[in-house]
C-alpha cells in the first residue's frame, strides 16, 4: 500500500454507503476527499460533504457532475442505471474505478470489461474483507475435505432483506461447488422446509436462510461428517466494513495496470484456489 494520500471521488455520496465512505475517508490519514457526487436534482446537492457524513465541515460540497482528476480514484456506490455514464467518465479521464453498485445489466458488465482494457477497475458485489476471505477458503476447504463431507450453509439477515438466499451465500456455495466439480444449479437445496420428506442426498449443497431483527449479515458454512463438524463463520455487525474494504481497494488499484480485478486480487488471494 502506498504512503501518499490517495484522492477519492465518491459517487452516490448521499446514500447509506456514500456517507459511510465519506466518514472513513475523513478519519483516514492515507486518503483525502477529492469530490462528492450524487444525482442531479437530489436533495443533498450543495451540502457540505463533511456535514453530510455527520462530521466537521470540509469545504467540499456535493455536486451532480463527475469530473475526476487524473491521479484520483472514483468509488461508485450509487445506482445501476448510472453506472455506464460513470464508467465512461473514468475511461475519458484515465482514472481507476472501484465499483460497488450491484444489479448491473449485461450491457453494463460488457462495458465494464471493455473499460478495464483502458483503466484498472475493482468490481465486487461484497467488499467485506472477511467475506472475501471466507469465500476463498470455502473452496480450498471443500476441495481438501472432498464430497464425503456434507456442505450446508446457514445465513441470517435483517427483516427488510427481500432476496433469499443472499447473494453472498450463493457465491460461497458456488465456490464450494466449483472446488468439488459440482454444478451449483443441480447441487443446491434451498427449499428443504417445503420439499417432500426425504433424506439428504450425497453431494447436495444446502442453504438455509433466517430473516429477523437488524442483523447486518451472518454466514456459516458447515462441513458435516460422521463424528465431526467443521464450521466457518463470518458475522457482519456494521455496514462500514463494505466502505473500509472498498477504500482498501481504492488505495490498491492506483498502482495497478488496466484490468478487471476482484476483492480477492486486492487481498493477494487472486491466484489461490
Ligand atoms: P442508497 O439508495 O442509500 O444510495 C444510493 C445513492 O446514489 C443515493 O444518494 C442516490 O441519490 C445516488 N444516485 C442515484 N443516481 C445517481 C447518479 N446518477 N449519480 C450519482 N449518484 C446517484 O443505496 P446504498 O445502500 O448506499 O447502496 C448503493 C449501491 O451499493 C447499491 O447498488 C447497493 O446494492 C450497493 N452495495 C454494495 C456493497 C458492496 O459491498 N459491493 C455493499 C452495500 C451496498
Amino acid at each position: 500500500m502506498s504512503e501518499r494520500l490517495t484522492p477519492i471521488v465518491i459517487v452516490g455520496a448521499r446514500g447509506r454507503m456514500g456517507k459511510a465512505l465519506l466518514r472513513e475517508i475523513i478519519i483516514s490519514d492515507s486518503m483525502v476527499l477529492e469530490a462528492a457526487v450524487d444525482r442531479s436534482g437530489g436533495p443533498g446537492l450543495g451540502q457540505d460533504a463533511g456535514r453530510l457524513a455527520g462530521l466537521h465541515e470540509l469545504g467540499i460540497v456535493v455536486t451532480d457532475e463527475l469530473l475526476p482528476r487524473r491521479s484520483s480514484v472514483v468509488v461508485d456506490f450509487s445506482l445501476a442505471q448510472a453506472t455506464e455514464a460513470n464508467i465512461r467518465k473514468c475511461t475519458e479521464a484515465g482514472v481507476p474505478l472501484v465499483l460497488g453498485t450491484t444489479g448491473l445489466s449485461k450491457a453494463t458488465r460488457e462495458l465494464l470489461r471493455a473499460a478495464a482494457k483502458e483503466v484498472p477497475i475493482v468490481s465486487a458485489a461484497n467488499f467485506s474483507v472477511g467475506v472475501t476471505v471466507l469465500t476463498k477458503i470455502a473452496g480450498l476447504v471443500a476441495h481438501a475435505l472432498g464430497e464425503q463431507w456434507d456442505a450446508e450453509l446457514l445465513e441470517i439477515h435483517h427483516s427488510h432483506k427481500r432476496d433469499a438466499p443472499s447473494g453472498t451465500a450463493l457465491r460461497i456455495a458456488k465456490a464450494v461447488a466449483k472446488a468439488t466439480g459440482r454444478d451449483l444449479e443441480t447441487a443446491m437445496r434451498s427449499d428443504r422446509a417445503h420439499a417432500h420428506a426425504r433424506p439428504r442426498e450425497r453431494g447436495e449443497i444446502g442453504i438455509s436462510a433466517i430473516r429477523g431483527g437488524d442483523s447486518v449479515g451472518e454466514h456459516t458454512l458447515m462441513f458435516l461428517a460422521d463424528g465431526e463438524r467443521l464450521e466457518l463463520t463470518h458475522r457482519a455487525t456494521d455496514r462500514a466494513i463494505f466502505a473500509r474494504g472498498a477504500l482498501r481497494a481504492a488505495q490498491w488499484v492506483v498502482d495497478q495496470e488496466p484490468g478487471l480485478y476482484t476483492m480477492a486480487d486486492v487481498l493477494g488471494l487472486g491466484g489461490l484456489g
